[in-house]
């Protein structure tokens, strides 16, 4: 049987962020990740400038990234509104960022293996680690396999039976957008995100709710139903090249609580929780959680303590003092901008009291 100290399911940010972490303290690490990178994702691609000292000193070059200094918030009625951002971020696509990630994890001695587990069990004191053609052991997992994965169902996560009406939709475009800037653009039953990535092109990301979606037969006449009812995004869009073949899309993206950890398995990302988008911190996030457990397990394995229960316990407080409340600020925001006129209401406010909108944003992001 195959064996390796740690074993990490999911090579998306999280988990190749964990693995390069380890990898560089001289752990060894094994990935498996179902999906060959390159890819694109379902993402709005502003990266929180929270994170970038740790990405640079981790080998993660992101100078060709533009700087993104500004927020334009845009409703359908044609208000708008547009403050500076307090921290800021960069506009890089998952296809550039992930990959430069999996180079510097693999450059620090991660291995990978391109292949979907199927099911992971802990039999004390290792795990057993399945997919199609093979099976692994380690005594360490890390769940790093994102919003909602067959695994959820395999370890019957309490979560997996609840449905969400949230659906993710993306394409890139030719065409001019300004670089400094990210556009939040409310419409009714969603929003979506307007940036400049490290390529060149516009990235159109948005969240829908089902019903709204169920209103038109695919995703491509979703995007034109949304140009149609918002003069700001049909200003940008309507001429726009499409870069992709077809628009990517994701359903069923759920919110709520997880654990951090379930059948000793220690989660990281969204495995354990996910960020509204509109915050633009669920990639901060997945890197900064990836990171600390990181740092957990390396002390514990260091420590030589055999107690499984204090470990998840120290993981476990650690990412809720650092996650919690800008979860919990997230989570309002989505109910206030998905309200009817919740936007609108959203952009008088930050117009009469600019000081406002910077708290929220603050509220939902870490520090430098
Ligand atoms: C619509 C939308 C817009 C967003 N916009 C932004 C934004 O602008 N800024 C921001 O910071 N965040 C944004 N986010 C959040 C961000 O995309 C996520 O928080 C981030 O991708 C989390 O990374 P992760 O590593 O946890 O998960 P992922 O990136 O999803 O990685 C999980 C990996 O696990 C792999 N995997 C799953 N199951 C298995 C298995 N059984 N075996 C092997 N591999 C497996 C998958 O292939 C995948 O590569 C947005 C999210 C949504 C839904």
């Amino acid at each position: 049987m195959n064996s390796s100290e740690i074993i990490i399911i999911g090579g998306g940010l999280a988990g190749l962020t964990a693995a390069r972490h380890l990898a560089a303290m001289g752990r060894g690490v094994t990935v498996f990740e179902k999906q060959q990178l390159p890819h694109h994702k379902v993402c709005g691609e502003y990266l929180s400038k929270e994170v970038l000292p740790y990405l640079k000193q981790s080998g993660v070059d992101l100078e060709d990234a533009p700087h993104i200094d500004r927020l334009v918030l845009s409703s359908a009625g044609g208000k708008s509104l547009s403050c500076p951002l307090p921290l800021g971020g960069i506009g890089i696509s998952r296809y550039a960022l992930d990959y430069r990630l999996y180079q510097a994890a693999e450059k620090a001695g991660a291995v990978f293996v391109w292949q979907s587990v199927e099911a992971v069990l802990w039999r004390d004191p290792h795990f057993q680690v399945t997919t199609r053609e093979e099976t692994w052991e380690a005594p360490y997992v890390i769940g790093s396999w994102g919003k909602r994965s067959v695994l959820d169902r395999v370890q019957n996560r309490g979560f997996f039976s609840k449905s969400s009406p949230w659906m993710g939709i993306k394409m890139h475009y030719r065409t001019e957008y300004p670089k400094d800037q990210v556009g939040l653009y409310g419409f009714e039953g969603g929003y979506g995100g307007l940036s400049v990535t490290e390529s060149g092109a516009v990235n159109f990301c948005y969240l829908i709710h089902k019903e709204r979606f169920r209103e038109t037969p695919n995703l491509e006449s979703c995007t034109k139903s949304l140009l149609k009812e918002h003069p700001g995004l049909r200003e940008v869009l309507e001429e726009a090249e499409p870069l992709f073949p077809k628009a990517l899309g994701i359903s069923n993206i759920y919110f709520g609580h997880k654990e951090p950890n379930k059948d000793h398995v220690l989660m990281a990302g969204d495995a354990v929780r996910l960020i509204h988008p509109l915050c633009g911190n669920g990639m901060a996030m997945a890197i900064e959680s990836g990171r600390l457990l990181a740092e957990v397990l390396d002390e514990y394995i260091k420590g030589g303590n055999e107690n499984r229960r204090l470990l998840e316990q120290t993981y476990r407080k650690i990412w809720e003092k650092t996650f919690k409340t800008r979860l919990w600020v997230g989570a309002r925001l989505q109910q206030v901008l998905t309200s009817p006129n919740g936007l609108n209401i959203g952009i008088q406010a930050g117009a009469k009291v600019p000081f406002l909108l910077r708290t929220v944003i603050r509220k939902t992001h870490g520090t430098v």
